[in-house]
């Protein structure tokens, strides 16, 4: 038989590494509720149409990289390759514009997408990612990234770099279009196939391409800049002098663009020096046509979404495990005084402590040397003899003093001592 294994591109998040998971979480609801974003929750497949309406079909997500499938009652069915698309569906449906003016969205879960799985890249992966709908003021972008940078600074994490361009709208963009179109046209034969392929359909994403060569050829292009009306220029320099404001540093980069079609003016990533070539942790922008694309009324919004793989693999680099360590760790032995051990950690952790519970009923010795690999501070000891007089013994682990105490007021004595830090 053949051993059965997670597929290419998945893996299992262990318990070793779910603190990080659970820190980065945590920390991420916090900041957005604090800042009055409110949880939604969308289904993990969609309409394929879904996707290929929202976010375009000449980009790689929709191209290349969906997980599409028909299901037994021939639908095409697929799983979502990523958030947006999902709640702007759900925003629609729902009407949740009627509750009027603002709405302030966030989601996490996992996104499926079919690429070339390597470090910082799976099929299976995992992002938190927010949405402002209903404004386009320019705060609206500026609080957007002020909320990403927040949280990745929460976290401790070190030399990131925002980079942000604002790719138009518009008229601007299908002049910028065209001035790509002539720029690139000569070079054809030089630029990687997939370049080739998008220069008459989706020119602003050959400035997107892996390929070194199209790069260099690229480094020259026009920049679109060069090509914004001025409402488009307004809003971007008005964004810019927020984030100065807010001292948020940035970087421009004329020639970022999203991987997705729905983006208008604003569009940003956030990318680690200590990541390698998946480089980029969040990634975001204003989309203002996507809600009247997929059948909603007009509505601009902006969001973004970060990569919690990547994110996870920079903590990693920056600290130990998260991983909580027990209060107590209790120890037992005997009939009488297992039962008993039992009973009195259900009390504690009934009483909010952090137990641990050996359910070994090897030696004393050994059931020690795991009360020390447990990390917590101190031991509670149960033997025959204690079992029968009704005490227990408390033993730091640190000092290795015990004091022996009354069953009845353990758990007073130990709410004084509180909880470990
Ligand atoms: P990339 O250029 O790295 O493919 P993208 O532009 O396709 O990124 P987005 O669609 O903007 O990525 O997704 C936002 C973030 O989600 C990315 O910055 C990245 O951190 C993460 N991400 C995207 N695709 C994957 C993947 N296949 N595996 C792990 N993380 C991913
Ligand atoms: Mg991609």
């Amino acid at each position: 038989m053949t051993t059965l294994q997670a597929l290419r591109g998945t893996r299992d998040i262990l318990p070793d590494e779910i603190a990080y998971w659970q820190l980065v979480e945590t920390t991420a609801r916090d900041i957005l509720t604090r800042a009055n974003y409110q949880e939604i929750r969308t289904p993990i497949f969609e309409q394929t149409e879904l996707f290929q309406r929202g976010i375009g079909e000449a980009t790689d997500v929709v191209g290349k990289e969906m997980y599409s499938f028909s299901d037994r009652g021939d639908r095409s069915l697929t799983l979502r390759p990523e958030g947006t698309a999902g709640v702007v569906r759900a925003y629609i449906e729902h009407n949740l514009f009627a509750a009027g003016g603002v709405q302030r969205l966030w989601y996490t879960g996992p996104m499926f997408r079919y690429e070339r799985p390597q470090a910082g890249r799976q099929r299976q992966f995992h992002q938190i990612g927010l949405e402002l709908l209903g404004t386009d003021a320019p705060r609206a972008d500026a609080e957007v990234i002020a909320l990403a940078s927040d949280i990745l600074q929460a976290l401790g994490l070190k030399n990131l770099h925002l980079a942000i361009n604002s790719v138009g709208q518009g008229d601007d963009r299908d002049r910028y279009r065209q001035a790509l179109i002539d720029y690139f046209s000569p070079y054809q034969d030089e630029i990687d196939a997939d370049s080739r392929d998008r220069l008459s359909r989706n020119p602003l994403r050959i400035l997107d391409s892996k390929d070194e060569r199209t790069q260099a050829i690229a480094q020259n292009a026009p920049s679109i800049l060069d090509y914004l009306s001025d409402d488009s220029k307004r809003h971007f320099d008005r964004v810019c002098a927020l984030l100065e404001q807010l001292s948020i540093p940035y970087d421009l980069n004329p020639r970022l663009v999203r991987g997705l079609d729905y983006y208008t003016h604003t569009a940003f990533e956030i990318q680690s020096d200590d990541l390698g070539a998946q480089a980029t942790v969040c990634g975001g922008g204003r989309y203002d046509g996507l809600v009247e694309q997929l059948g909603g009324k007009p509505t601009p919004a902006v969001g973004w979404a970060i990569g919690l793989e990547r994110l996870i693999l920079l903590l990693q680099q920056l600290r130990d495990s998260p991983n909580p360590h027990p209060d107590y760790y209790v120890v037992s032995r005997g009939e009488q005084a297992e039962a008993q051990a039992l009973c009195l950690t259900q009390q504690l952790r009934q009483a909010n402590l952090a137990v641990e519970l050996d359910l070994s009923g090897s030696a004393f010795g050994k059931q020690f040397k795991r009360a020390s690999r447990s990390g917590a501070k101190a031991c509670l000891v149960l033997g025959d003899a204690e079992a029968a007089e009704g005490t227990i013994n408390l033993k730091c682990l640190e000092s290795g003093e015990q004091e022996s105490l009354k069953q009845s007021e353990l758990l007073e004595v130990l709410k004084k001592k509180g909880k470990r830090q």
